[in-house]
Order: structure tokens, then sequence, then C-alpha cells
């Protein structure tokens, strides 16, 4: 089941594609999706309506980030064999964690301002585990049972805010816009092995990330067991995942976006992402 919100910025409502790939309204069905809403109660409840007899909305309509106001975006750094490589930094022997902001969150087609004065702002194209039941303490044999479903994001990152002005990653990973997440939530038994995705990214057309999950260091199980023990997660927490080689900081010259740059990134089954960078423009 792909599940997603449309309509304006803040005032989304949720909806389902049909199987013919158009849009349902399930606004009157349930008041959003989110962390009340990917339980897997409600999930088995969706998935037994009639699509059909749902509202169809009209396909120019804006998508949002499908997952709204989750209690937490963690990401997981380095998690992938070939980007651990481009960077120079040796795979880590855990989980490296960090936070981005959930006010980065914006949609799957939504233009992206730079954060104000950026000149190295980067791309990260990673598949998404949106979590559905309470998790805390459990084992890598358990954590499947913990996740409603995967998503497309991109985890832009400041590199100046990131890696040169002190602190932690979180400044340069919270920009506004800098984290859309969608355009769909695809509920996991139509994923039917996370660590079998392709994923790419482009920039201007021209392609700068190619990468499978199977060369992820800490898998979807591990990652979810992993942070259960350091945190609680919560229906609706989202979880980024790392990304793989091809990000604009290792190239060479590196190469960070500019005014106009078009990106266009995509995970096999979770559709695509595509939008235009902007100047700060407040
Ligand atoms: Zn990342």
């Amino acid at each position: 089941m792909r599940l997603l919100r449309f309509g304006k910025k803040g005032k989304e409502r949720p909806g389902l594609l049909d199987p013919d790939g158009k849009i349902r309204d399930l606004g009157d069905v349930i008041d959003d999706l989110g962390p009340r809403t990917v339980d897997p109660n409600t999930i088995d409840f969706l998935r037994a309506l009639d699509p059909w007899s749902l509202p169809l909305v009209d396909k120019d309509v804006r998508i949002g980030s499908c997952i709204s106001h989750p209690g937490k975006f963690v990401c997981i750094g380095l998690n992938y064999h070939d980007h651990a490589e481009e960077t120079g930094i040796p795979p880590p022997s855990e989980p490296v964690v960090f936070m981005k902001a959930v006010s980065s969150i914006g949609g799957p087609y939504d233009d992206i301002s730079l954060i104000r004065g950026s000149t190295k702002s980067d791309w990260e194209v990673e598949l998404g585990i949106v979590i559905g039941r309470h998790a805390k303490y459990i084992s890598i044999d358990q954590a499947a049972d913990y996740v409603a479903g995967f998503c497309l994001i991109n985890d832009l990152s400041e590199r100046e805010w990131q890696l040169e002005r002190g602190g932690n990653w979180s400044k340069g990973k919270s920009g506004d816009g800098y984290g859309p997440v969608g355009p769909w939530l695809v509920t996991k038994e139509d994923v039917i092995d996370p660590q079998k995705l392709e994923m790419w990214l482009e920039v201007n057309d021209k392609r700068m990330q190619r990468g499978t999950t199977a060369d992820m260091i800490f898998p979807v199980t591990e990652i979810v067991a992993y942070l259960s023990h350091c945190m609680s997660l919560n229906p609706g927490d989202i979880i980024a995942t790392g990304t793989p080689a091809g990000v604009g900081l290792g190239r060479n010259p590196p190469r960070f976006l500019c005014d106009n740059d078009e990106l266009r990134l995509g995970i096999t089954g979770l559709g695509e992402q595509s939008y235009r960078i902007l100047k700060d423009d407040i």
C-alpha cells in the first residue's frame, strides 16, 4: 500500500494510491498520516478499504511529506561502505547517529531554498524507515515487527555548518526544506527486501549517486534494534539510513548545490523526488 499526504503546505490531507496509481482521499477516514495512524491496526484497517470507494483527487495536487509531525527524525551516518570510503573515514564499528530537525521536513517536489550564505549544500539519497510500534530494547530478530514501512529521503546537508563550525553534525542537517520525505510511505509488505533496493540521484540530469541498500554497513533491522537500546522509537518516527557514494563533498573537485540546480532522485518501488534549488529568498 502506498500512502501519502496531499494539499497545501500545512493543510495536507491523507491519501492512498489506488491500483491505477491515482490518488484517493482518506481525509474522511483518518485525521492524518502520522504518529497516531501508522500503527499496525490502522494500517490493517486502511488495507481493508475498497480504494475505488474513496474520492478521487486531482492529479496535479501538491504532494507533502508522507508523515506529519514525526516525534523525531533520526539519521545514520557513514552507513555505506562506498560512501565511508569516499569520505576517507574508516567504516564505523557502531552506527553513527545524529538528529535532523523535524522542521527540515518538506514535500518531495517542493523547491528548496539554500541556507542563507550557503556555498556547501550537498545531497544524500537515502532509504527512510517509518516506525509503526513503540520499540524499546528490542532484538534484531524482532525489529521488522516495529517497522510500518519505507520512504524516500534526501538528507540534504550544508557541509560548512556540518563539518567546519564546531559541535555536532545537526547544524548542517537541519535547514528548512533540507529533509524532503516521500512521495509515499510504502507499507512494509510491499517492500519485499529492503536490503535489495537500487537508489540514484541526478543533478541537472547528470547521475551523481548510484547505489544499492545491499551495501549498507548496518542493515535496517540492526539499525532499529540498535537505536531502541539508546532511545525509545515511537510510531511515526523517521530514520534516514545513510547514503551511498557520490555526494558532492566526495567529488574531485567538490560540487555543491547552486541557485537553479535541479535534483531528481529515487529508490526502487519508493517513487521519485524532484525539485529546484533556490538561493535564500527570505
Ligand atoms: Zn545522511
